[in-house]
């Protein structure tokens, strides 16, 4: 049998790193080999001993070729075999595995926009649109744009068997969002970059390029961010809000540390006029969809849940995200 197995690794572009990917065929799924690539040319290793190798660590199917063919998301090592310093997954891993007895669980919203000639979709060749207000969770052709490419992701990720909650259409037009969970946080984080790596993918037959910029367009628009919710057992049982105002504290007295790496182009994205508040206030609220940290209706109502950090951008890296609210909320 031979199988399209699609190498799929996070580069080390600055300021914010990219997805790359090549195909291998191999024979038995259940031995996929280490690879080489040039790291020379991904900005993950100089030109004179440019060889890093590719370590497989999550497997799903390829719902693009479609069976058997597979997608393989990668770790990246240096040519000596150690964990590369774009590698932010093993840093992840280790500190999963350090607070899995309180199981903490994420979902990641996932916004982005949608460009094609330079333009995102749905805006007019001249000037702009009808201001924001009729896009969000919109219907209808005048207010939607690209739902094709949309559902075909939506399926693609089911067919791939990720964790996908939902999508919905976005306040800007061209602007969409799905969401990525609940469930542990390297699983979470993993289907996150399958879910990315699906959408530019299929962005390319339909000439659509997607953006993960935070402020897509400058002005009265809203920026693309990536609300990250998170809860623990405890926070889940009874007497959990408790344990949720406590974790809030601890992000308060390191929002500085938070801000720092919660993806490039933070500070045009929280303005305070566009959701969220200003990146250099820390305002936390039940249902305050301007603070920093909300608490979600229901969960005010039941006492236990979950809360959204709504400070990431689009453009955050997963792992990084994760790592950083485990280390805070956890410790
Ligand atoms: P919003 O109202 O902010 O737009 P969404 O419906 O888009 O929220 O997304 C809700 C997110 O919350 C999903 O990603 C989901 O996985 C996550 N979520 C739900 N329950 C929990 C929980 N107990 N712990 C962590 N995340 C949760
Ligand atoms: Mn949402
Ligand atoms: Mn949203
Ligand atoms: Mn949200």
């Amino acid at each position: 049998m031979k199988i399209k197995a699609e190498y799929i690794w996070v580069d080390g572009s600055e300021p914010t790193r990219k997805l790359r990917s090549k195909t291998r065929i191999v024979s038995d799924p259940d031995d996929l080999p280490e690879w080489g690539f040039d790291g020379s040319s991904t900005g993950q290793a100089p030109g004179n001993s440019s060889d890093c190798a590719l370590r497989p660590v999550r497997v799903v199917p390829d719902p693009i070729r479609g069976e058997p063919h597979l997608l393989v998301l990668c770790e990246v090592y240096d040519a000596n075999g150690t964990v590369h310093p774009t590698n932010t997954r093993a840093l992840l891993r280790d500190t999963a595995a350090r607070f899995a007895d309180q199981e903490p669980w994420f979902g990641i919203e996932q916004e982005y926009t949608m460009f094609r000639r330079g333009r995102p979709l749905g805006w007019p060749e001249n000037g702009y649109p009808a201001p924001q207000g009729p896009f969000y969770c919109g219907v209808g052709a005048d207010e939607v744009f690209g739902r094709k490419l949309v559902e075909e992701h939506l399926d693609a990720c089911l067919s791939a068997g990720l964790l996908i909650y939902g999508i919905n259409a976005e306040v800007m037009p061209g602007q969409w969002e799905f969401q990525i969970g609940t469930g542990d946080p390297l699983l979470v984080a993993d289907h996150l970059l399958f879910a990315r790596y699906l959408l530019y993918r299929l962005g390319e037959k339909h000439e659509i390029s997607i953006t993960l910029f935070p402020k897509p367009v400058r002005g009265d628009w809203n920026g693309a961010g990536a609300h990250t919710n998170f809860s623990t057992r405890a926070m889940r049982e009874e007497g959990g809000l408790a344990v949720i105002h406590e974790a809030i504290g601890k992000l308060e007295k390191r929002h500085q540390l938070h801000i720092e790496n919660y993806g490039h182009g933070i500070e045009q994205r929280l303005t305070g006029l566009h959701e969220t508040c200003d990146y250099r206030q820390f305002k936390y609220g039940a249902s305050n969809r301007g603070a920093s940290v909300r608490i979600p209706l229901g969960v005010t109502a039941e006492g236990r849940g979950y809360f959204e950090d709504r400070r990431p951008n689009a453009n955050v890296d997963p792992y990084v995200v994760t790592r950083l609210m485990l280390e805070t909320c956890c410790a």
